[in-house]
This record gives structure tokens, sequence and C-alpha cells, in this order.
């Protein structure tokens, strides 16, 4: 619980990894960043970072360059849909081998 500018409390919770257990496991599909095309990573500035402020279990870095997680990352493609650039492609999960995964 919080304190707000009203001077009453609120509950107040933030998604956070492993809020849901490993669901990494879950994942068919697997996000893959492509630094060429990401703006922090090209610009070497924090801006951008869509893909964090959309990422449902926050297992999105919000670093140069973005890292993800993927021991949570369920997969869901929600950051490829919103990235504005289409700097993150889903590929599947049986084309890395078992050293990639
Ligand atoms: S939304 Fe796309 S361009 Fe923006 S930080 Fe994420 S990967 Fe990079
Ligand atoms: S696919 Fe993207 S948005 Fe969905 S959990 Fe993984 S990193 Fe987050």
């Amino acid at each position: 619980m919080k304190d707000n500018k009203y001077g009453s409390m609120k509950s107040h919770s933030e998604p956070g990894p492993g809020d849901g257990g490993r669901t990494g496991s879950w994942r068919v599909v697997r996000p893959v960043i492509d630094n060429s095309k990401c703006i922090p990573a090209k610009s070497n500035k924090m801006s951008c970072f869509t893909c964090w402020l959309f990422c449902p279990d926050g297992v999105i870095t919000k670093t140069i360059p973005p890292t993800i997680d993927y021991e949570y990352c369920k997969g869901c493609e929600i950051c490829a849909e919103e990235c504005p650039v289409d700097a993150i492609t889903m590929v599947e999960e049986a084309d890395f081998t078992e050293e990639e995964k």
C-alpha cells in the first residue's frame, strides 16, 4: 500500500519476472531483438523501450541494448507487435539448438 497525493492509501502492484512462475517453459516462439534495427541499440540513447513498456511479464530490460530474460518470457509476441521499427522477430523454439536454449 502506498500513500497518494490525496492523503489516502491505495493498493499498488506491478508485474515482475516470475509472478506467473517459470513462464519461459510455455514458449513455442522466441522474440529475438535485431540490434541493427533497435532504436536505443543503434543510437546509443535511452529512447523507445516500447517493448519494455508493453511486456506483460516485465522481462525486457531498459538497457542499451535491451535484453530479454528467456527464463520467464512466455512468447506472447506483444513486444514484436508493438516495436515501432520491427526489430523483434519471433523465431520457432525448434529452430534453436540445445546449447542456444
Ligand atoms: S520496441 Fe523495438 S526499437 Fe524499441 S527498444 Fe524495443 S526492440 Fe528496440
Ligand atoms: S514475447 Fe515479448 S512481450 Fe511477451 S513475454 Fe516475451 S518478451 Fe515479454
